[in-house]
């Protein structure tokens, strides 16, 4: 395991919180929660926040109204005038998934020997004796689109399911809430993974590995092996992308259940232990009888919504998850077809002219900008905004055949008109330095300028958005507006 950070004196079940001296560390989405669950399991809880904003007093104050300690200030100093130092009597820290392991409070916590335990790890703590097994899903991209199609396939077999965790369903609140459930489809991410050193999730899967968050965990290797936790104690399947050999290292390093197997996905036709495409047919020559001649028929190509290649990778791993929980065939092929993907990921805007518009605003960064330019040909490509230290050289020399041509929109558009110039300078680039609310429409004229029936316009910034919009939904939003707008 490698954290340190669980110890035998640490309390593991809820009654063992009596009297427990527990800091949580930052307010919001999961310490509100976390601080009333621990006091009402007689917790003496203080509460530490870097902010002190009006939105931390009012959750102070809730919290101040119900005894609990709060302490509101800088916890990233030094000196931690507030909040930085540890609390007296301190026995374990409760964090909000996303402060940074750097931070002295922790550095604190090390050196008393203090575990840190994040939202997931306290979710996991407090399930009760008959809990829902977990089938988890990580990765730099696609998470949240796996976790529905696994939630989708599950609900199709009839069972009581929910899709939980980083996707924006508090696992906390799941676990501990009166809602039964047989099974859940947990989406973590690296930090949460992070801070979560006894999660034993019953099959785990990571969908793949590109540079991501570096600044928080510190490296790719430390960001590698946080991902790898997911496979911990799998009792059934680790879930590994064998086109991504980084993912079955990880399942390599970790200690899983005796009888755990390591399972493959592939956009291949599959081995021995994998799941597959032959023929536009998902395949699965894991989970049968007589694997070594057998394979089972799970659903077609057609059934992912939308078929790129990088969806239907998915979809692979969200079966192989639910196959690894004794689901039949119909089940995912029912799953899937139910399947349908969120707002702005890969989402078809409308056809003008024999040339189809595609929002992907959602992606964010290049890894993910390259599935989408692999899944369309020719394209003319929107891209552009923050680009939170990436590099574009890959992603154009990759996806440099299949462009018409180039629209750029953003702060930080030159780092990609010069990765275009290296790699493709015979595309055209339009290049728009506005960042008005009028720069998108523009954005999509130029586009639709320069395609041609059978075209693709696709939005995929490879950026993050804020530079210009409020987040990912507001750009995706301008975009498929000034589709329409030209389309009228
Ligand atoms: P996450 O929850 O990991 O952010 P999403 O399912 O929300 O992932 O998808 C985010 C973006 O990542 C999508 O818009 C798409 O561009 C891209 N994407 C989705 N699945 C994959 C994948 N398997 N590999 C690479 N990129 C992907």
């Amino acid at each position: 395991m490698g954290s340190g950070q669980v110890t035998s004196s640490v309390p593991s079940g809820p009654s063992e919180f009596q009297g427990k001296h527990v800091t949580v560390a930052g307010l919001g989405v999961s310490g509100l929660p976390a601080a009333k669950a621990l006091h009402a399991r007689g917790a003496i809880v203080t509460a530490v926040n870097d902010g002190d904003d009006a939105r931390a007093r009012e959750q102070a104050a809730e919290l101040e109204a119900l005894g609990i300690t709060v302490r509101l200030g800088d916890t990233g100093s030094i000196s931690g005038s507030a909040a930085g130092t540890l609390p007296e009597g301190t026995e374990l820290i409760v964090t909000a998934p996303g402060w940074q392991p750097g931070k002295p409070l922790f550095r604190a916590a090390e050196e008393a020997g203090v575990p840190v335990w994040g939202d997931v790890e306290l979710a996991w703590r407090l399930r009760g004796p008959d809990a829902a097994p977990w089938l988890a899903v990580t990765g730099t991209n696609g998470k949240t689109t796996t976790v529905q199609m696994l939630a989708s396939i599950l609900k199709a077999a009839g069972l009581r399911t929910a899709a939980v965790g980083n996707i924006g369903v508090s696992l906390l609140d799941t676990v501990l809430g009166d809602e039964k459930y047989d099974v859940l489809a947990v989406e973590l991410s690296s930090y949460q993974l992070h801070w979560a050193p006894s999660l034993r999730a019953y099959s785990g899967a990571v969908l793949n590995l590109a540079p991501d968050h570096l600044d928080w965990h510190g490296s790719m290797d430390a960001y590698a092996a946080d991902k790898g936790r997911i496979y911990e104690g799998n009792k059934v399947a680790c879930v590994y992308n064998v086109a991504d050999p980084r993912t079955e290292d990880l399942v390599r390093q970790a200690d899983v259940e005796e009888g755990c197997r390591a399972v493959g996905f592939t956009l291949q036709a599959p081995a021995v232990s994998q799941l597959g495409v032959v023929d536009g047919i998902l395949v699965d020559r894991a989970f049968v009888e007589n694997r070594q001649q057998n394979a089972q028929e799970l659903a077609e190509v057609s059934d992912v919504d939308p078929p790129a290649p990088h969806n239907i990778a998915n979809a692979l791993a969200a079966a192989a998850l639910a196959r690894s929980f004794g689901l039949p065939a119909q089940a995912v092929r029912d799953g899937l077809r139910a399947f349908k993907p969120d707002a702005h990921r890969i989402a078809h805007v409308a056809d003008i002219d024999d040339v189809a518009y595609v929002d992907d605003s959602k992606a964010t960064n290049t890894h993910a900008a390259q599935a989408s330019l692999a899944a369309y040909e020719p394209i003319v490509w929107i891209a552009g905004g923050l680009a939170k230290g990436a590099e574009f050289d890959e992603l154009v020399a990759d996806s440099a055949k299949r462009l018409r041509g180039v629209v750029l929109i953003g702060a930080d558009r030159a780092l990609i008109r010069e990765a275009l110039a290296r790699h493709a300078p015979e595309v055209p680039v339009v290049d728009l330095d506005r960042t008005d609310t009028g720069a998108m429409l523009q954005a999509v004229t130029e586009a639709k300028r320069l395609a041609r029936p059978g075209d693709t316009v696709l939005l995929a910034p490879a950026c993050a958005s804020m530079d210009m919009f409020t987040n990912y939904n507001q750009r995706g939003d301008a975009f498929a507006a000034a589709v329409r707008e030209l389309g009228a």
